[in-house]
């Protein structure tokens, strides 16, 4: 019963895991975009159990691979060769542009991650490393360094040891936390002109500011690495000023370090234009991260990067007892079949715009939806209590916004530093009359809270 699972976790589970609502649900099983509770009642999943859930909880072809994989072979280690690992890992090196080529198996974000700065560190013999302030890139010791959302900061010593946080490119929240740029003072109610698809002075300020870290704070200017996420996503869906990126790659590389893309939510045809997010930055990787939509639930992830920066981890053994291991493998190639056979990159593009423009018109309704942004099925909406300044909305108003929407049968998720931007990342199978229920129950949702 509920109650007893109530007083199990209380006993049992550490607190450290928090659920989602004053009244968590009970979830019992799942169907493609569809959770449902222990009483029956259904959800319109519209977070994917953190962008995880790629093509559909239970799909039938992920079921069907990884049932056949469960009575031919579970685990041998990597001290063996066995087919799956060898035929996924072709299948994913062709998936990845220019030389991109050497892949290595591991089993979470966070993983992959702390595998990325090492080898970071390795090839360069550079120390230093460079993230956003706000970005997620992880909660192990070594990658909570990386990570700049003080949420998700443990008061542990030496975890910044190496990193450097740079300045956000934020173009709604801009260089202040509410002003979008300089010369786009906080009195206008839109953005300024640094949008994503323009770019704009703030995003050369930014940029100036990067150089001045290079200036001011690594040693002789050398640096191991700089890490971005394609569009942010625990931050709040946040998209940088175009060209930014691939300056800040060119900059990195000319002073010694490679470029890590964490395509940890970002990646397998979620933002719709492109299989990877870092596609719509205009500029190839180093090295690449994934992990989550990679399995659609089950726990793989994996570092894509070129023979040369594979090499430098010849130097010494690097293991893993899980990677790649048969089961995971066998998912991770029947996800790719699905999402290429359902077309699903296409349908996140088609279906997410229409998203986007659904959206954009409740924005129009309603005065605390102070943003909306995001590509394909990956979109942030900002809530704010003043639009002029971006000032967030009240923490208790975002939660019952948010948990009414659960009551009325939609689940979405939330982030950014203040937790007031919804994060939609279904599955992405959703169809437009999703889309319609979803935006329809928002509305609902903030007529009946703010009433
Ligand atoms: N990178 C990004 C962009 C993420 O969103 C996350 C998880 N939210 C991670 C890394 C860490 O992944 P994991 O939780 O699997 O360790």
């Amino acid at each position: 019963s509920y109650e007893k699972i109530l007083e199990i976790r209380q006993k049992h589970i550490t607190p450290n895991i928090v659920p989602h609502f004053k009244k968590p649900l009970l979830i019992h099983n799942g169907h493609m975009q569809w959770l449902f509770d222990h009483e029956g009642r259904r959800y319109l999943d519209m977070f994917g159990g953190i962008v995880t859930v790629s093509v559909g909880h239970c799909h039938p072809k992920v079921n069907r691979a990884l049932e056949q994989q469960i009575n031919t072979l579970w685990h041998t280690t990597n001290i063996y060769f066995h087919p799956k690992i060898h035929e996924y890992a072709e299948r994913l090196a062709a998936k990845m542009p220019g030389e991109l080529k050497a892949v290595c198996f591991v089993n979470s974000g966070s993983e992959a991650n702390d595998l990325a700065m090492l080898m970071a560190r390795m090839h360069t013999g550079n120390q230093d490393i460079i993230t956003f302030r706000n970005a997620y890139h992880g909660m192990s010791p070594y990658t909570m360094g990386l990570t700049a959302l003080s949420t998700w900061r443990f008061p542990l010593p030496g975890v910044n040891n190496g990193i450097q946080h740079v300045m956000n490119p934020d173009p709604y929240l801009g260089l202040w936390g509410g002003a979008a740029c300089r010369d786009s003072p906080i009195q206008t109610d839109r953005k300024c002109d640094c949008t994503p698809e323009t770019g704009c002075l703030a995003g050369a300020r930014y940029y100036e500011q990067l150089e001045e870290v290079f200036k001011y704070s690594l040693p002789r200017g050398r640096v191991a690495g700089m890490f971005a996420e394609s569009i942010q996503g625990v931050g709040g869906t946040v998209q940088y000023p175009k060209g930014y990126i691939k300056k800040a790659a060119e900059l990195v590389r000319a002073n010694g370090g490679v470029f890590i893309a964490d395509e940890v939510q970002t990646g397998f045809g979620r933002t719709g234009d492109h299989f990877w997010g870092f596609e719509s930055h205009d500029f190839i990787p180093d090295i690449v991260t994934m992990a989550k939509g990679i399995g659609n639930g089950f726990p793989l992830a994996a570092v894509v990067t070129t023979p040369k920066i594979a090499a430098s981890l010849g130097q010494a053994l690097h293991f893993n007892t899980y990677g790649g291991n048969p089961m995971a493998s066998a998912v991770g190639l029947a996800v790719l079949d699905v999402i290429e056979e359902e077309k699903l990159q296409k349908n996140s593009l088609a279906v997410g715009t229409y998203f986007l423009k659904c959206l954009a018109e409740l924005r129009e309704r309603f005065e605390i939806i102070g943003d909306v942004r995001g590509k394909g099925l990956m979109i942030g909406v900002e809530l704010v209590s003043d639009r002029a300044t971006r000032a967030p909305l009240s923490a208790p108003h975002v939660l019952e916004i948010w948990e009414t929407c659960k009551d009325m049968g939609v689940l979405f998720g939330r982030g950014g530093l203040n937790g007031n931007v919804f994060r939609i990342k279904p599955p992405m199978c959703i169809t437009n009359t999703d889309v319609k229920f979803a935006v329809d129950t928002l509305a609902n949702a903030i007529t009946e809270v703010s009433n």
